[in-house]
């Protein structure tokens, strides 16, 4: 081996534990992941990689499982304001009554700023790399996660009706058509679609998101039988399931992410298989609000893809996405009647290449493998709730919290180090918390 044929890179990270996610499956033991600018060059045994490659630094980590970031798929990021302002209610009375208002007196850029900012420190220390977003004012949202350095689906709201954002279904299509061009080429935001859900946006406005999806290449994201309640008034008042409804409006293609799918029967398994269409699983969200229960086994062995996403943070309460996944892989069992269901390893993918194969980025993301994007975690196994460690791949799904992840990086810059974010200054956005709970406070008493 001559001089010459060592290659130079930016980043080295020594990994005791590699979990790759593609292969499916599979664990690696004393590996290194060489990063150069945004991508990973290679994943290496470590003495292969001391003989090819020379880095600039090297991080060690000893006691550590090292796989792809995390992809929260579905949340309302500045809802981390309410966390825990209304709970133990069901989803309408909850909505109707307490969040909606609050959201009408509350609502602000300066709240989305806030809000969102709060979300991603959370979301960064547990492990997320990218999520979703769904809230007014998306292009503060944008801002805030782009100026981070965060990766975010940012999906631009639309209803029948006027919110703080705009005063009904044109102004929000317009705006949105704006939005999404100001960020389709941005490295780290991929604008996108929200009509809220099926019982808040009517047909025209529905078809109207389709065209602008076909149009411009982005995502379509919406609720979806989300409770019992939404799909038997459908049912009665339309003749219709919304799934029906929406399959004949064109809604439901492969760049549609169908968010909660607790209600589903055979009729509209199919009609997810058929059209290619995407389900974004929020176990705790529905679980804490009663809404109901996915059948995730289901909807994997009929081939239709699953990704996984915490909700906002005032249905469930926290945005840690590995806990999320412990929620998700026992209930799984629960509703299949079956202890094998959804695995370790295959609630892991639901985290990470299922949510890249829902954003239509899975060349780039989800899996640890030469030419992909650096958005990498490693998590710290070293502590006696971790250990011993047969199997790093179980620990992250039953035994972990999100709060064991000590390094994280996106697009190959360091995002949190031993535990600690780099880019949000954590003291400042406490005291705008801290404001902001004062005044919601003030309001309820
Ligand atoms: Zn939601």
């Amino acid at each position: 081996m001559t001089a010459d044929t060592i290659t130079a890179a930016d980043i080295r990270i020594n990994a005791r534990w590699l979990i790759p996610i593609e292969p499916a499956g599979a664990v690696l033991k004393n590996q290194a992941v060489i990063i150069q600018g945004t991508r990973i060059v290679a994943v290496t045994p470590q003495e292969q990689a001391d003989r090819e490659f020379r880095t600039r630094e090297t991080v060690d980590l000893p006691y550590h499982v090292v796989m792809p970031g995390l992809i929260n798929m579905h949340g309302h990021a500045a809802m981390t304001l309410f966390r825990g302002m209304a709970d133990d209610l069901p989803l309408m009375t909850w909505l109707n009554d307490h969040i909606w208002p609050a959201e009408g007196r509350f609502i602000s850029k300066q709240f989305v700023a806030d809000g969102t900012q709060l979300a991603m420190a959370e979301m960064l220390r547990t492990g997320t790399t990218t999520f979703s977003d769904m809230y007014f004012f998306p292009e503060i949202a944008a801002q805030v996660a782009h100026d981070a350095g965060i990766r975010a689906q940012i999906c631009f709201p639309l209803l029948d009706f006027p919110t703080s954002w705009g005063s009904g279904p044109e102004e929000y299509l317009s705006k949105g058509r704006a939005f999404i061009d100001t960020w389709k080429a941005d490295d780290y935001i991929m604008p996108a679609i929200g009509p809220h859900a099926p019982y808040t946006v009517s047909d025209g406005p529905m078809a109207e998101a389709v065209r602008l999806s076909e149009d411009t290449g982005a995502r379509i994201q919406i609720h979806l039988h989300e409770t019992a309640f939404e799909v038997t008034e459908a049912s009665e008042k339309l003749g219709k399931r919304p799934t029906a409804r929406l399959a004949e409006l064109g809604v439901l293609r492969p760049e549609t992410q169908c968010v909660h799918m607790t209600q589903i029967d055979d009729s509209d398994i199919s009609l997810l298989q058929q059209s290619g269409a995407q389900v974004i699983h929020c176990p705790e969200s529905n679980l804490k609000l009663a809404s109901g229960l996915c059948p995730v086994q289901k909807l994997i062995d009929s081939g239709v893809n699953v990704a996984i996403g915490t909700d906002g943070a005032a249905s469930n309460n926290d945005l840690d996405l590995f806990g999320e996944l412990r929620t998700a892989a026992m209930v799984a069992k629960v509703v299949a009647g079956d202890a094998a269901a959804l695995s370790a390893h295959k609630a892991l993918e639901m985290a990470t290449i299922n949510g890249a194969r829902a954003l239509g980025r899975d060349h780039e993301l989800g899996s640890l493998i030469s030419g992909k994007l650096a958005d990498i975690i490693a998590i710290d196994l070293s502590d006696p709730f971790l250990q011993p460690v047969y199997d790093p791949a179980s620990h992250l799904v039953y035994s972990n919290h999100g709060r064991s992840v000590s390094h994280s990086w996106i697009n190959g810059v360091p995002q949190v180090q031993d535990g600690r974010l780099t880019r949000i200054d954590v003291a400042d956005l406490m005291l705008r918390v801290d404001d902001w709970a004062g005044r919601i406070r003030e309001q309820a008493d």
